[in-house]
């Protein structure tokens, strides 16, 4: 099962989607687990590679994979492989696949209808404090003369305000008004409106911008979530490239 956006259908060759954890060959608790570095046996993950890729058309040897180390460091890439030192990928090549490796925080998408080019974006709360959606917009601006009014953004399924609770230490990195507290408990923190409010800072059309609508923490049977199950939680992967 995976789940599509459906805010880039205005280009029909444009291929974006998200797994989740039903479908794939692993035990619980990875199910369809895309990750190698979770414990889960090597055989299973390649085996649930095939199967998401398969299922989208995209052959494993065009897609491109930033290593994600929670930084603000984006990269344009022009071929597919591995990309250790960046948390977000920038290109205008077809049939070049990016990926984002998920488990709560947020894959972020964007594409620019003028130019072809597109972006994914991994942002956790360090990618969102150090407004890396930000960067990557203006990234798209220089790299590409990429216009505002060209651009749709779509924010996957994450953690979101209903479940994300961090401590205080964290807290007080965000401005108070993307915090809910509640009595008794940590504050929670809602890393999507933040990262909307970026998108509509940069003056994306609201129209141009889908947000998932689901909790990768409080859906356990669709989604994988770190924060849930923390050394038992597999991996989701959100993809986009468009098909020459
Ligand atoms: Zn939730």
């Amino acid at each position: 099962m995976v789940i599509k956006p459906k805010i880039f259908s205005i280009n029909k060759k444009l291929i974006c989607a998200v797994s989740t954890r039903a479908g794939g060959v692993s035990p619980e608790p990875f199910g369809m687990n895309l990750s190698y570095q979770v414990g889960d046996r090597d055989e299973n993950v390649t085996k649930n590679r095939e199967l998401f890729f398969n299922r989208l058309g995209i052959p494993l040897s065009s897609v491109a994979i930033p290593g994600q180390i929670h930084s603000d460091h984006i990269q344009y890439i022009s071929e597919a492989g591995e990309y250790p030192d960046c948390d977000a990928v920038v290109t205008n090549k077809n049939n070049l696949f990016l990926i984002v490796t998920v488990a709560d925080c947020i894959p972020i998408f964007l594409y620019d209808s003028k130019t072809q080019a597109y972006a994914a974006i991994h942002a956790g709360w360090r990618g969102t404090e150090k407004r890396i959606l930000k960067k990557g917009i203006e990234m798209m601006r220089s790299t590409f003369s990429t216009e505002i009014n060209d651009l749709f953004a779509y924010l996957g399924p994450s953690a979101r305000k209903c479940c994300y609770q961090v401590g205080e230490e964290v807290a007080d990195k965000f401005n108070k008004k993307y915090l809910i507290h509640s009595e008794g408990m940590n504050p929670k923190l809602d890393l999507i409106t933040m990262n909307y409010d970026m998108l509509i800072d940069s003056g994306i059309d609201k129209n141009k911008i889908e947000i998932s609508e689901q909790c990768t923490i409080c859906n356990p049977s669709l989604f994988h979530s770190y924060r849930r199950d923390k050394d038992l939680s597999g991996r989701m992967m959100a993809v986009i490239g468009i098909r020459s």
